[in-house]
């Protein structure tokens, strides 16, 4: 067993510490509940693990089921926020905040308490507002952000599965709510049954822990991308990841900082993206969540994976 602050760049030392992680969490593995307000999700096995490191250099390490696709959800909204702050600079952060909400990931009640400005673009609410802003800066938003994800994780299958969209779609009364409550406030700019279809395409994106880990190493190299040009200025990628910091693990965010330390995203498929910046981007997968929609073993594995290596903002 492994303790000490450990290279990223050593494959092997980062190998033997995801086995010990994956070893410590096994009993974790399907506790909680996997989430089934959207049908096709509730289908998914609760007790698949992934669990993948991507260091700078574009290697990835992983365990388990950490080349097996997933529904992205959520972790979309790191990427869809990362590509209209590309295209558009900070115009965004007049029509969505960066405060942590109390309430959580889907509330109405939240969204009126703003009066139609989200508390935060990893909100559903916020979501939809970045969205609204990528489909009329692109035309087509969940087309953008797929060609961002492919492009940043070398991917080309990477893709939108239409069955968990229409299952979605079908059951999205709380999501359509949300719009036309943002849309009854003026803050879209496009049309709601749009909005809500790109929204759901990306959130259905299917892809891996492996893919993830490298798609987002750009919030680890000060934005740079896969290509070796920016995807966002050093300035903006910071901002990003303080926004996920404290917004990106829902209402259960300050627990997650306090356990593990890194900046993060959440979807309620089971996946976590966590940022060790100017190391690597760690991606963990499992699909039984606690209360607040984290996965239980993927916030348990980060915990023992930071406190092994010493990765950790703090
Ligand atoms: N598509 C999901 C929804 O809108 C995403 C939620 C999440 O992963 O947090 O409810």
């Amino acid at each position: 067993m492994l303790s000490g602050l450990v290279e990223p760049a050593h494959p092997g030392a980062v190998r033997e510490v995801l086995e010990d992680v994956h070893e410590l969490v096994r009993s974790l593995v399907g506790q909680g509940r996997v989430a089934d307000y959207i049908p096709a999700l509730a289908e998914v096995e609760p007790r698949r693990f992934g669990l993948a490191v991507a260091t700078l250099d574009g290697e990835v390490t992983g365990v388990g089921d950490y080349r097996v696709p997933f529904s992205v959800q959520s972790l979309a909204k790191v990427f869809a926020l990362a590509a209209v702050l590309g295209a558009d600079g900070d115009q965004i952060w007049g029509r969505v905040g960066r405060e942590p909400s109390t309430h959580p990931f889907n509330s109405l009640v939240q969204l009126e308490i703003d009066r139609g400005v989200p508390r935060n673009p990893f909100l559903n609410a916020g979501a939809l507002v970045t969205t609204d802003r990528l489909l009329t800066l692109t035309g087509d938003a969940a087309g953008a952000l797929r060609g961002f994800l492919r492009a940043e994780s070398g991917n080309p299958a990477l893709d939108s599965d239409p069955r968990v969209a229409d299952s979605e779609l079908a059951h999205g009364h709380r999501n359509a709510s949300l719009a036309h409550l943002i849309a009854s406030y003026g803050n879209l700019e496009n049309p709601v049954p749009e909005v809500l279809d790109h929204y759901v395409r990306g959130c259905a994106l299917s892809a891996s822990c492996a893919d993830l880990a490298l798609a987002g190493l750009f919030l680890a190299r000060g934005g740079v991308g896969a290509d070796g040009t920016p995807v966002l200025s050093r300035e903006a990628t910071k901002r990003l990841n303080a926004t996920m910091l404290v917004c990106g693990m829902y209402d259960g965010a300050g627990e997650f900082a306090y356990r593990v330390g890194l900046p993060a995203k959440s979807g309620v498929g089971g996946g976590i993206i966590a940022v060790v910046p100017n190391r690597c981007v760690l991606c963990v997968w499992s699909p039984a969540l606690d209360v607040c929609g984290n996965s239980v073993a993927g916030v348990a594995a980060l915990e023992h994976l930071t406190a092994r290596t010493g990765w950790s903002v703090f």
